[in-house]
C-alpha cells in the first residue's frame, strides 16, 4: 500500500493506528500490539477527505434539524472525514434556526464547525441565493449568529466591500478563517481584504467579479496572490479546463481546495426541488434555477480528485493533497500530512482513486462493498 503525505507518494508502506491516532507508517512490517489496527492495500491511503463548502446532499439540508447526521454518513462513501455544514445567508430568524442545526457528533464524517457563506455579501454577485438577506457587515448581527451557532463558526465567507479593515481584523480576533466571496471588489479591493486577514477564496471565479487585463477584479487578485488558499469546484461545469490550470499554476504551494459545494438536491433522482427559497431543476449532470443558472453542484470530492488528476496534470498525491490536507490547512487545522500522531481519519482508495475504505477515529465507517469498475472497464472512467 502506498501512503500519500503532503503533496508525495510513500511506496510500500505499513500503518499502525491505536486509540483514534495513527502511531506509525513505516517502510518496513510492523507487529501490531494489541488493539492497534494494521491498515493495508492494496491502494493508496490518504488523511480523509475535508469538505470545507458543502450545503447537503441526497435531500438532506445541514440547515434544518437532524440532517446533519444522515449527511455525514452519506459523505463517508466519497471518502469524507470531516466537513464544515455550510449554512447561507436567509433572514435572521431562519439564520439562527439553521446555525443551531448545522451541529453534532454524527456517526459519519466529523462536524469540524461551521461555514456561513454570508450574510456579509454583495448582492451584485449573488450566485443562485436572493440577495434580500445580504448585509453590510453588522457587529450585533455576528454576535446573534455565534450565540445561535451550536458548532463554532470557523469559516465565513465575505465580499470584500462590505467590510472595513477593522471589522476583518475583529472577525479574525473572533477565531474565523475568512473567505473572500459572493463579491463585486475590485482588484485593490480584494487585495486589500487580503491585507487585512482574509486568506481564503470561495469557489474561484464563481460569484466574484471576473478578470479583465485593464480590470483584474477578485478573479485577478486570486491569480496574482498564490498565497491565497483557493477554493474550487471542479465539478466539469463551473469551472472550465483551462482557468482550472491557469489556478492552479499560480499556486506552487498547493494551495488549491477542492469543495463539493453540494447542495440539497445532489444525488436525487431529475426533477425540480426546493432549496433556499428557489427551485431548483436536478437533470443529469446539473442543478439550476429555472434561468438555468447554475444553482449549487451534485459534485463528491472523491470525483473532484479524480479530475483533478486528468484536468491539471496532477500526481494521485497532489491530487489527494487537495482534498484532504489543503482544504485542513485552510481553515487552520493540521497540515502536517500522514504520520505518527495525527488523528486516524483515512481513506483507503484504489489505484483509480475510487474511496473502498473510510476510516474516522481509527474505525472503519464504510467499506465498498462491491468493486466499482469490473475487470475490463475503461479506467479512469468517472
Ligand atoms: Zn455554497
Amino acid at each position: 500500500m502506498d501512503v500519500a503525505s503532503g503533496g508525495q507518494m510513500l511506496p510500500r508502506r505499513h500503518v499502525l493506528v491505536a486509540n483514534g491516532r495513527v502511531t506509525a507508517v513505516s517502510a518496513s512490517p510492523i507487529q501490531a500490539p494489541s488493539g492497534a489496527l494494521t491498515v493495508d492495500g492494496p491502494g493508496v491511503l490518504a488523511q480523509g477527505f475535508v469538505d470545507t463548502h458543502v450545503h447537503g446532499r441526497r435531500g438532506f439540508d445541514v440547515m434544518r434539524p437532524g440532517e446533519v447526521e444522515p449527511l455525514s454518513l452519506d459523505l463517508l462513501s466519497q471518502g469524507v472525514t470531516g466537513f464544515l455544514p455550510t449554512i447561507v445567508a436567509a433572514p435572521p430568524n431562519e439564520l439562527a434556526a439553521a446555525l443551531s442545526a448545522a451541529s453534532g457528533d454524527p456517526r459519519g464524517a466529523r462536524v469540524l464547525g461551521v461555514h456561513a457563506e454570508g450574510p456579509f455579501l454583495s448582492p451584485d454577485q449573488p450566485g443562485m441565493f436572493p440577495p434580500d438577506a445580504f448585509h453590510d457587515y453588522d457587529r450585533a448581527l455576528w454576535r446573534d449568529m455565534q450565540n445561535a451557532a451550536a458548532s463554532p463558526i470557523c469559516l465565513m465567507t465575505v465580499a470584500a466591500e462590505r467590510l472595513t479593515r477593522a471589522q476583518v481584523e475583529n472577525l479574525r480576533a473572533d477565531g474565523v478563517t475568512l473567505s473572500l466571496g459572493h463579491t463585486d471588489a475590485s482588484y485593490e479591493e480584494a487585495l486589500a481584504a487580503f491585507d487585512a486577514g482574509v486568506t481564503r477564496g470561495t469557489h474561484a471565479y464563481n460569484a466574484m467579479r471576473g478578470f479583465h487585463h485593464r480590470d483584474p477584479g477578485a478573479v485577478g487578485a486570486l491569480l496574482d496572490r498564490g498565497d491565497i488558499d483557493a477554493e474550487l469546484i471542479l465539478d466539469g461545469l463551473h469551472v472550465a479546463c483551462a482557468p482550472a490550470r491557469i489556478l492552479a499554476a499560480t499556486r506552487t504551494t498547493g494551495r488549491i481546495v477542492l469543495v463539493s459545494d453540494s447542495v440539497p438536491p445532489a444525488g436525487c433522482p431529475p426533477g425540480d426541488y426546493p432549496w433556499a427559497g428557489r427551485r431548483l431543476r436536478v437533470d443529469s449532470d446539473s442543478i439550476r434555477l429555472p434561468t438555468g443558472r447554475l444553482a449549487g453542484s451534485a459534485l463528491t470530492l472523491d470525483a473532484a480528485v479524480r479530475r483533478a488528476a486528468r484536468w491539471l496534470d496532477a500526481s494521485p498525491a497532489a491530487a489527494l493533497h487537495m482534498a484532504s490536507e489543503a482544504p485542513r490547512a485552510s481553515i487552520g487545522l493540521d497540515p502536517g500530512g500522514l504520520r505518527a500522531g495525527v488523528a486516524a481519519d483515512l481513506v483507503l482508495l484504489d489505484p483509480h482513486l475510487h474511496p473502498r475504505m473510510t476510516l474516522v477515529a481509527g474505525v472503519v465507517r464504510w467499506r465498498r462493498m462491491r468493486p466499482k469498475h469490473c475487470a475490463n472497464a475503461p479506467s479512469g472512467a468517472d
